[in-house]
């Protein structure tokens, strides 16, 4: 008795120590995704090579040490990676990019759902930086924090400016709610941030917030402090809470990819240095009738194409490129020494999109395609994502379970399929109108985000519906998730006005045997009927024997 006793109290006592131990590789892997992102910000330089190679060597180190496997395999890998790029003196070749890539992309993907960490079953805790909060108003002030951490945010509240600066030296936030006469003294708050900013060389995101409406001198003091937004009059909790979601997802940046198509090797060549330099993935193909393969297998987001080539022209391949609907919006840009005018402009109306001149200066095509990548990928996202809550939309989502079936059967991994629907919603407008309800829409879909892993597609599949693919799990956690999920979003309060209120989700759940993705939306409806027709506010799923489901309430 006494040994089994004894035995129980020292398993806790490891396990708790693991738990308090394994922070620190999370928070290793977190600060190896900042230098990343750094260096995609950048050009590739030996310092960033270096703090890339140290943040990763402590990584490894944490790993081994807390026996984290998963992290310490992929660790092991990039220092590979890293060596080599160090020992050939050079910026990495697009490979070793495109290799590098992969496993930090997986690296980050590994941090496990928020349930997870809820619920004790893994050891992995994701340390967040904070969000400040420093308002003069005490009573705003925490319940702003309060309505941060429900959506997993960390926040600090400072009502002097005092306790700010304390702050500060301890660390810096992921994002400051600022007030703008902080200490009630007129601007304050304004001038602190621009010192903040003026000392880090960097911005932190920061919304104002003032008392009164705020006249053009002090908002626009306000925007040169670098603030992100100014609201005034009662705190919109609602909308604060978007903005910082906003400004603080960061998914780590993945290199722009470049396809240039150039007869001339040395040419070629030259720009893959360049391009790769900055820290761009590059292919490089100098036989056009090569391009529909190298569509298929790189997916560029980019494509220079030279003007004159042998066998057909730079116009010629963009004709052939544009007619498939698939390809229509990734940027084509002209790179020639053509001079007359008249000539590029003609090239312009066939599907180009940018002349360049050749020779270019390295710094000047670099900001070219830098412009044109973010452009591109704004419009992509606009293409692939739902406005209201920037999940997947319906198609979106629907190809991405397709996506995942196929997968799944391949690796003879487990798949769920989730559906959701707000409980009485109808209600939600007719009380406190559209906007009020969707707001409540968009808090569901940040708090879907916040609770699943990167690497869970979320959609808003309708109106107020939403679905959820959950790759690599099996139906007992699948469920154990969403009802989780569904516990915790139906004890939040939804401010409005003067008041608050709450709302429910019911929620179907399947999981993949051998199905298509038809088969699995059309299952997954009949569960989310039954949890509605047994009373809502739970979740549903088709049980191995017919007539049976798994509920949870
Ligand atoms: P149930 O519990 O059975 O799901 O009841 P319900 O009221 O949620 O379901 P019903 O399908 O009757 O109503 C859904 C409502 O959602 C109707 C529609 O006006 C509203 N709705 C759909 N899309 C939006 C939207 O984008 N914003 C807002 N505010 N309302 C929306
Ligand atoms: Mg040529
Ligand atoms: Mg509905
Ligand atoms: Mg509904």
């Amino acid at each position: 008795m006494e040994t089994s006793h004894l035995d129980k109290t020292n398993k806790a006592q490891s396990h708790a120590l693991r738990r308090f131990f394994a922070k620190r590789v999370t928070n290793q892997v977190r600060l190896l995704l900042d230098v990343w992102r750094l260096t995609n910000q950048e050009n590739w330089s030996q310092q960033r090579l270096e703090d890339l190679m140290s943040a990763n060597e402590k990584l490894i180190r944490y790993a081994k040490h807390f026996e984290e496997l998963s992290h310490l395999r992929l660790a092991e890998e990039i220092h590979q990676l890293l060596d080599a790029i160090n020992e050939s003196k050079t910026a990495p070749s697009s490979d070793r990019l495109f290799q590098l890539t992969d496993l930090i992309q997986t690296l980050s993907e590994t941090a496990l759902r928020k349930s997870d960490i809820d619920s004790g079953v893994t050891s992995v805790i994701t340390p967040k930086k904070p969000i400040y909060i420093a308002l003069n108003d005490e009573n705003q002030g925490n319940k702003l924090a309060r309505q941060l951490e429900f959506f997993g945010f960390r926040t600090e509240y400072c009502q002097t400016l005092e306790e700010f600066n304390d702050q500060m030296l301890k660390r810096h936030p992921a994002a400051i709610v600022m007030d703008v006469d902080l200490d009630n003294e007129l601007h304050l708050g304004i001038t602190v941030i621009q010192q903040v900013q003026n000392r880090l060389g960097d911005t932190i995101p920061t919304i104002f917030f003032a008392e009164d409406e705020g006249d053009i001198f002090t908002r626009l003091k306000a925007c040169r402090a670098g603030g992100i937004n100014f609201h005034s009059g009662t705190l919109d909790l609602g909308r604060i809470v978007e903005e910082v979601e906003s400004a603080t997802h960061n998914a780590p940046a993945s290199p722009l990819r470049i396809l240039v198509i150039e007869d001339s090797k040395s040419q070629a060549f030259a720009f893959q240095t360049i391009l790769n330099n900055a820290g761009m993935i590059t292919l490089i193909i100098t036989d056009p009738m090569l391009v529909l393969d190298s569509l298929e297998t790189f997916q560029p987001e980019i494509i220079i194409m030279d003007m004159y080539m042998p066998r057909c022209s730079g116009m010629e391949v963009a004709n052939v490129i544009r007619q498939q609907e698939k390809y229509v919006s990734i940027p084509i840009i002209y790179l020639s020494a053509e001079e007359d005018v008249e000539k590029q402009l003609l090239a312009m109306s066939h599907g180009g999109d940018e002349f360049l001149h050749k020779p270019i200066k390295a710094s000047h095509l670099i900001s070219t395609l830098r412009t044109k990548g973010e452009r591109a990928r704004a419009l992509i996202s606009l293409m692939v994502k739902d406005s209201l809550t920037g999940l997947l939309n319906h198609t979106r989502v629907l190809q991405a379970l397709e996506k995942e079936v196929t997968r799944a059967k391949k690796n003879k991994t487990p798949l769920c399929f989730a559906m959701l629907d707000i409980d009485h919603f109808k209600n939600i407008n007719d009380l406190y109108g559209h906007p009020v309800g969707d707001r409540v829409i968009k808090s569901l879909a940040m708090f879907l985000k916040q609770c699943l892993r990167k690497s869970d597609a979320i959609g808003r599949y309708g109106g107020e519906e939403f679905a959820i693919v959950l790759s690599n799990t099996d139906i007992v956690d699948a469920v154990r998730i969403c009802d989780s999920i569904r516990d915790r979003f139906a004890q939040f309060r939804h401010p409005v006005e003067n008041s608050e209120f709450q709302v429910t989700f019911s929620c179907g759940v399947v999981q993949m045997t051998d199905q298509n993705s038809d088969k699995l939306t059309i299952i997954a409806d009949e569960a989310l009927y039954d949890a509605k027709h047994n009373g809502r506010n739970q979740i549903c799923s088709p049980a191995a024997s017919p007539g049976q489901d798994i509920k949870n309430h």
